[in-house]
């Protein structure tokens, strides 16, 4: 038998037998390896204990104490547990495909009777039987028409499909988790028991077609999530619960900011308190871009189906677009336009209008861009993912000299608005050129560079997410962690030189030739509805002082103090301040627990005493002191707490 050499981490090498698994790799180091192992590496690849290594390679065995490796297959293991366990309590159902997803796993099932939260505790109970018997994981490469026969055999016709559809050039791998077996590409652990029985919960089912495709019957999908150990899937449960206390929608009904309804899917219907936060960071974002030196623009919500063709959309993005025709008087045919589902394109149009110097660049355009993109209903969350938003939208046309500065200038711009709305926790990720690409590696190199040195320049590291750029060009992403610990990408600045190539935008050079300007697509917030939808949850509804709808509501302890009440609303307006009174005939107590419930930063209860010492008893949301002041000066301290950050 031929030799292989094998590379550890520690950079020492070994020969093998080629053919060696991992495990008897292991054992031949250690038995106690050998009992820990999970996985390994082989050159870069996540390899499983039973496969062969065929040739001269890089390996590292995997154990609980690797992260990323022990997570993947935790989770997918589970996937597997769980499908056994339903099979064997029910074994009429037939499975389908159970992938590994964030935190944990799904997997879809076809079965008649809808799975009760009784059954999934009896599945769960299964599941711990199967870790806790420690059974064997195996694999083994089949012939097709060996797995299409045993599928159909066994009744399991989804997986008859999942045969069918695999390449023909690619291996049919199966899995056996004890004596129950699936159709599995693996890796996988090496018996069940090196799944943590303690560290992993079924969640909800939830109804999903098969492939995703409504066409198709409709299957059951059981949700679980797993980690390591029994500390992390607490904290886990502890965030969603939190989360759940912050769910922008419960907060939307309470403070009577917003709804949807059916007649309008992912649209929002902004109420007067909504709507406030929406104009009021709105203002905030105008005031940030005139004092970058951004040009502000408006352009047509719906736009001729010729401009998307030659920007691209209509080839590439038409099922994202909501489509219009029209009856054009005297026009033999309907006229197709779509709504514009982003601005890129019209601001195109804009820059080309008038010839352009390269004195002209760079030159910034920005829209509130309100923009209206198909999402499955599924795929809408309340205003964070939506049919209908609007973008703080811009694109820079520049030179690719410019590429640099005009990068490191946004970067400092988006950490400024990061810092204003109390979010100092964000990270930057350069996407460079994906394997489909269009341009020279020179052009990229240049441009992928130009990125990284803005980064830098800015004071800031990044992360490289390799292939991961559009076609045309590599981006930015701007990733903010909230105070629940989760992730939200807002701000982008994508490098773009193949739409103003598509729509011939040019300028004239110091040569006095014609030459193509590079157009940075870029936005700080994303859409105004997601990011107030993030805001509120960030907050958990106690916005910053300056953005909330209601800054104060005046309520009175007495009829008797109705005049100064209102006399105190007038002063606190006339400062600026967005001040309510409430007059109504209610206990004191009563007045303040509905608008706390409401989120109104500061309650003003006034009575007898205030009205004859001409002081308000000032009441803090979240705070169970009270403190008696002067109207004169809570109004001059109101007034300064509602100035926007910039203003002050
Ligand atoms: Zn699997
Ligand atoms: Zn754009």
């Amino acid at each position: 038998m031929s030799q292989i050499s094998l590379t550890f981490p520690d950079g020492n090498s070994r020969d093998y037998d080629a053919g060696i698994t991992p495990a008897e790799v292991a054992a031949s180091i250690a038995t106690s390896l050998a009992k820990k192992a999970i996985s390994a590496t082989v050159n870069g690849a996540h390899w499983d204990l039973q496969w062969p290594i065929t040739e001269n390679a890089s390996i590292a065995i995997n154990t609980m104490k690797d992260r990323a490796p022990a997570l993947e297959l935790v989770r997918h293991d589970l996937a597997h547990i769980m499908a056994r366990a339903v099979q064997e309590i029910w074994p009429d159902v037939k499975v389908t495909i159970g992938p590994v997803i964030e935190h944990g796993w799904y997997y879809d099932f076809d079965r008649k009777e809808p799975f009760t939260p009784e059954d999934l505790g009896a599945i769960e109970k299964k599941m711990k039987e199967i870790i806790n018997a420690r059974d064997t994981v195996r694999t083994e490469v089949w012939e097709r028409n060996r797995a299409l026969a045993h599928y159909r055999e066994t009744g399991e016709n989804y997986k008859v499909e999942l045969v069918e559809a695999i390449p023909a050039d690619q291996a049919i791998r199966m899995y056996w988790h004890g004596d129950w077996q699936d159709l599995c590409r693996g890796p996988h652990l090496q018996h069940t028991g090196q799944v943590p029985a303690d560290a992993f919960k079924l969640m909800n089912v939830a109804g999903a077609y098969w492939r995703g495709d409504s066409k198709n019957a409709m299957l059951q999908r059981i949700y679980g999530v797993a980690f390591l150990n029994k500390e992390e899937l607490k904290a886990h449960l502890h965030m969603l619960e939190e989360a759940a206390k912050r769910d922008h929608r419960k907060l939307g009904r309470e403070m009577d900011l917003f709804h949807m309804q059916e007649e309008a899917p992912g649209q929002v219907f902004w109420h007067a308190n909504g709507w406030s936060i929406y104009t009021t960071l709105q203002d905030y974002m105008r005031r940030q871009q005139r004092r970058d030196g951004y040009i502000e623009v408006n352009t047509p919500q719906v736009v001729d189906r010729k401009l998307w063709e030659a920007s691209g959309h209509w080839d590439k993005y038409q099922e994202n677009m909501f489509i219009v025709e029209v009856d054009e008087e005297h026009a033999r045919e309907k006229a197709v336009n779509a709504l514009k589902p982003m601005n890129c394109p019209c601001h195109v149009q804009v820059y080309n209008q008038g010839l352009k110097s390269y004195r002209d660049l760079p030159l910034r355009m920005a829209e509130f861009g309100a923009c209206n993109r198909y999402e499955p209903s599924g795929a809408l969350h309340g205003i964070m993912r939506v049919r209908g938003f609007t973008q703080d939208d811009a694109h820079i046309f520049c030179t690719e000299d410019q590429i640099t500065s005009e990068t490191a200038k946004f970067i400092a711009f988006l950490s400024k608005i990061y810092a204003d709305l109390g979010f100092h926790n964000w990270t930057i990720k350069l996407s460079t050129r994906p394997e489909k690409r269009i341009g020279s590696d020179e052009s990229w190199d240049i441009v992928e560079k130009a990125l990284g040195d803005a980064c830098q320049a800015a004071g800031y590291d990044y992360e490289v997410l390799e292939g991961e750029g559009a076609f045309y060009g590599p981006k930015l992403e701007f990733t903010l962690t909230d105070a629940i610990g989760r992730d939200w990408q807002c701000g982008t600045l994508q490098v773009d030189p193949n739409l103003p190539e598509r729509l011939n935008a040019h300028y004239i050079g110091a040569d006095g030739e014609k030459h193509r300007p590079f157009m940075l697509h870029r936005a700080v917030l994303g859409s105004f509805e997601r990011f107030i939808g993030i805001l509120i949850e960030e907050h958990a509804g106690k916005l910053p002082f300056w953005l909330a709808p209601r800054q104060v509501v005046v309520a009175s302890i007495v009829s008797d103090a109705d005049d100064y009440v209102h006399e105190t609303v007038a002063a606190l307006q006339a400062a600026g301040v967005r001040a309510e009174s409430d007059t109504r005939n209610e206990k004191i107590n009563y007045k303040i627990r509905e608008h706390s419930v409401g989120k109104v930063p500061v309650i003003l209860a006034v009575g007898a005493r205030e009205v004859e010492e001409r002081t308000v008893t000032v009441r803090r949301l979240g705070e169970k002191d009270t403190k008696v002041a002067p109207l004169d000066a809570v109004t001059q301290a109101l007034s300064k707490e509602a100035t926007p950050p910039d203003l002050l």
